[in-house]
């Protein structure tokens, strides 16, 4: 890693190389889910003129994402097949990514599992698939993408989080789900402290309920309504709600937030 600090083209926004949007590209993992956040995060991302690289597990839905964005918004994209929890296919699929678009600059780590079984019901299996993928990934997708962002003085990382770190559950998923969720709020905050120098800003975003397919498949209205009882906004979130967030904490208007954890709940949980 090179060292922080002087470099005679970087500014608040950068080396040159990224000073603009239109010179960046957003990595989305967990893109390709058609009712899901990080599908809702793409396309807002994409009306903002960024780049996209899409890594989803999901080959197929990934590549129709891809050349829906680049014919609707005239952005570039690329979409690359990985498991997350993979960290040799992360790798390879980020080197991809970086050899097809404009230098990485924003990262959107949103590939997720959820869990509902009890925890005197759990496996050992079942407890590291969900920390592999919902925090190892995190992990993995990061340290590769940071790489890059140093050589540029610039960077904007966001993690998806959940409320169910910060009070245990309560929705749908059980124990690792929490464990791995409160673990990239750890992450987010010792990051901010080490790449604060480069000029890179790690936040993480922690959704309440959100009207995707996550919680064992389309969400009945009956269903819709229990959760909303919980909520200060009469309604369940939907995927905008907290793409708008992430794409707040991915632009220039906030640059002076970093190591914090951007609760879009409904006022779900209030710290
Ligand atoms: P979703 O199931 O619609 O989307 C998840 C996406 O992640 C899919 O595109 C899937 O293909 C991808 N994915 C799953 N495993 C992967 C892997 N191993 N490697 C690469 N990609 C993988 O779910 P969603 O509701 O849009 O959830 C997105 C994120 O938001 C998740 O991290 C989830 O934990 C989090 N979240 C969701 C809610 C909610 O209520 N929906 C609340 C809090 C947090």
């Amino acid at each position: 890693m090179t060292s922080a600090g002087n470099n005679e083209e970087s500014s608040s926004r950068g080396t040159n190389a990224v000073r603009s949007v239109a010179n960046r590209t957003v990595v989305v993992t967990g893109a390709a889910s058609p009712r899901g956040i990080g599908r809702a995060t793409a396309i807002m991302l994409a009306a903002r003129g960024w780049n996209v690289g899409i890594l989803d597990i999901d080959a197929a839905g990934g590549e129709a994402l891809a050349s829906e964005l680049t014919t609707t918004y005239n952005v570039k994209t690329c979409a690359v097949a990985a498991d997350v929890a993979n960290e040799s296919e992360v790798r390879a699929a980020i080197d991809a990514l970086e050899a097809a678009l404009p230098p990485l600059a924003g990262l959107a780590n949103i590939a997720g599992v959820s869990s509902p079984v009890p925890y005197l019901e759990l496996t050992s299996d079942e407890w590291h698939r969900v920390i592999n993928v919902n925090l190892n990934g995190v992990h993995y997708v990061t340290r590769r993408v940071a790489e890059s962002m140093v050589r540029h003085r610039y960077g904007r990382i966001v993690s998806i989080s959940s409320t169910s770190a910060q009070r245990g559950g309560g929705t749908y998923s059980k124990t690792p789900y929490s464990v791995a969720k409160a673990g990239v709020i750890g992450l987010t905050r010792a990051l901010a402290r080490e790449l604060g120098p480069y000029n890179i800003t790690v936040n993480a975003v922690a959704p309440g309920p959100i009207d995707t397919d996550i919680m064992g498949g389309p969400l009945s209205p009956d269903r819709r309504d229990a959760l909303a009882a919980d909520l200060l906004t009469n309604r369940i979130g939907q995927p905008e709600d907290i793409a708008s967030a992430i794409a707040y904490l991915l632009s220039d208007d906030s640059t002076y937030i970093t190591g914090q954890t951007l609760n879009a709940d409904g006022g779900l949980y209030m710290h």
